[in-house]
């Protein structure tokens, strides 16, 4: 874990350059926002938070007041929003409807970025609001930079999803048995982009594609992936920068976990700390997916046949608030006392970070999401990959290739399919027993460690941006 950086005195904080970061909704883009946060603290620079308000779960809002508490020298900034729109947006996913709110609000950050002080040296934004961002830091002549919270993969694909859209006349729709060229990069089937994507009138479609047309005018994009896991991504990437008038590509990954995520909630750590070494299957599909109630119980089925010893998080509705249906009512009285049995199974937000890095813990159930992909990298834990939504069949994609993981294709996205529990158990039981994935999974966690320690490649990135950031102070 970080551990919070000592105050530094007025004189050594005018040499710091100033910089502003601004989310996007959810904690899958809130988290690695505030990692970044205190990474940059630790690296010497004056940190201001733009935090949207209202949040939309009590996630997102406990862990940004944690990150205030334990790191007092960061500047809180709240920036309100314009009022949810649902008819503008053509979805009812209130993580959604914040993030248009967000974008559509752009024009108020131009007081609260012009009023800072000292200056801002630069602003780094969410990937998803770039287009929106963009003219405001042009009028201000603010380097603006973007912060891509996905794989390396995932950016190809925004990138080369342009001209693939481009190619096609107005009447053609997306099958779904084409491909994405992706220049000097494997090709993308499109089974695997992010389902909202086939529609090319869906906000989300159109605004991805104006945020790519907006990277050159950028002065660099962030990510938080790294060499050991996505080197020949990384490559291919930066290969072309230049070439394409694109700003540079800055891996700056795997970003730690830090002293704010720690929460009050010991009992699953409790549990893991009676069981053997390496035992434990970890189940957990982030913090916005909610299975169906019939997928729920089939999946409690395929943990108790597996026969594995599991620590389970259950999650039934998208947003936290509403989460409201007791383990009981959910699993039905039969399964709840079969599961109890086996496992621990719990309702709550944990300290994943915790849980990944107990000696317990031997493999990971997780739908993907880029964060909890980084995380059990971080500490050498192999997974089945689940994709629900989004870019996470893309990531699954990345975890296999690194023979970190398995990815079962025939499962399709989350809602497609209700996959039955004796097929779940059986891989399962193929996670855990899998001796190559453990052993890839412990050589990786070293490349990782590498990758951010003084004067590794990850460090050294960062530190290359940020001197760029000094001169402007
Ligand atoms: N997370 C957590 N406890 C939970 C659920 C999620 O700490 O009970 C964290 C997880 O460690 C990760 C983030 O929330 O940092 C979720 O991001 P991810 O990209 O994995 O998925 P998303 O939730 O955006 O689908
Ligand atoms: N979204 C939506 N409808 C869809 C697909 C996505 O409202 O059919 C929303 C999703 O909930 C999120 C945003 O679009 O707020 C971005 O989706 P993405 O797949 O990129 O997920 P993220 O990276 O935000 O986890």
């Amino acid at each position: 874990f970080q551990a919070p950086e000592k105050m530094s005195t007025s004189d050594e904080l005018d040499s710091y350059p100033h910089v502003a970061l601004l989310p996007s909704s959810g904690m899958g883009h809130l988290m690695p926002f505030l990692r970044l946060a205190a990474t940059l603290v630790q690296h010497r620079c004056r940190v201001t938070l733009i935090s949207p308000c209202p949040t939309v779960s009590v996630a997102e809002s406990r862990a940004i007041s944690s990150l205030f508490s334990t790191f007092p020298q960061i500047t809180e900034k709240q920036f309100h929003l314009l009022p949810f729109d649902p008819s503008s947006a053509n979805s009812v996913d209130p993580f959604f409807l914040q993030w248009e709110a967000i974008r559509r609000s752009a024009h108020l950050l131009t007081p609260l970025l012009s009023s800072m002080s000292p200056p801002l040296s630069a602003f780094v934004t969410d990937v998803s609001l770039t287009s929106s961002v963009v003219p405001v830091t042009a009028n201000l002549g603010l380097p603006n930079y973007i912060f891509f919270t996905s794989s390396a993969r995932m950016y190809s694909l925004f990138e080369s999803f342009p001209s693939f859209v481009a190619s096609k006349t107005s009447s053609d729709s997306v099958q779904l048995d084409e491909v994405i060229e992706i220049p000097g990069l494997s090709p993308i089937p499109v089974s695997s982009i992010p389902p909202v994507l086939l529609n090319l009138n869906h906000l989300f479609t159109t605004m991805l594609i104006q945020n790519s047309h907006s990277f050159i005018k950028s002065n660099g994009i962030l990510i938080n992936t790294f060499e050991a896991l996505e080197a020949d991504m990384l490559h291919g990437i930066n290969g072309k920068r230049a070439a394409d008038g694109l700003p540079p590509f800055y891996s700056i990954g795997p970003l730690l976990p830090c002293e704010f995520e720690k929460i009050e909630c010991s009992a699953p750590v409790n549990w893991l700390n009676d069981q053997p070494e390496g035992s434990v299957v970890y189940v957990s599909f982030g913090s916005r997916s909610a299975l169906s109630s019939e997928q729920i119980k089939e999946l409690g089925d395929g943990l108790v046949r597996s026969g594995c010893r599991f620590l389970w998080v259950v999650k039934c509705k998208k947003v936290d608030k509403e989460d409201e249906e007791s383990l009981d009512e959910l699993l039905g009285q039969e399964l709840f006392e079969k599961i109890k049995k086996h496992g621990f199974v719990i309702k709550n937000w944990v300290n994943q970070q915790e849980i990944l890095g107990h000696r317990a813990v031997g493999g990971f159930v997780t739908h993907g999401g880029w964060n909890s992909l980084v995380e059990a990298f971080w500490h050498g834990v192999p997974m089945l990959v689940w994709p629900q939504f989004g870019d996470q069949k893309i990531n699954a994609e990345v975890i296999e290739r690194s023979g970190l993981g398995m990815w079962v294709k025939s499962w399709g996205w989350g809602t497609q399919v209700l996959v039955k529990g004796e097929e779940i158990g059986e891989r399962i039981k193929d996670l855990m027993g899998n001796e190559p994935l453990r052993v890839q999974a412990k050589i990786f966690r070293e490349g990782a460690k590498k990758a951010i320690a003084v004067g590794g490649i990850s460090e050294r990135i960062l530190k290359e941006f940020i001197e760029d950031w000094k001169k402007n102070i």
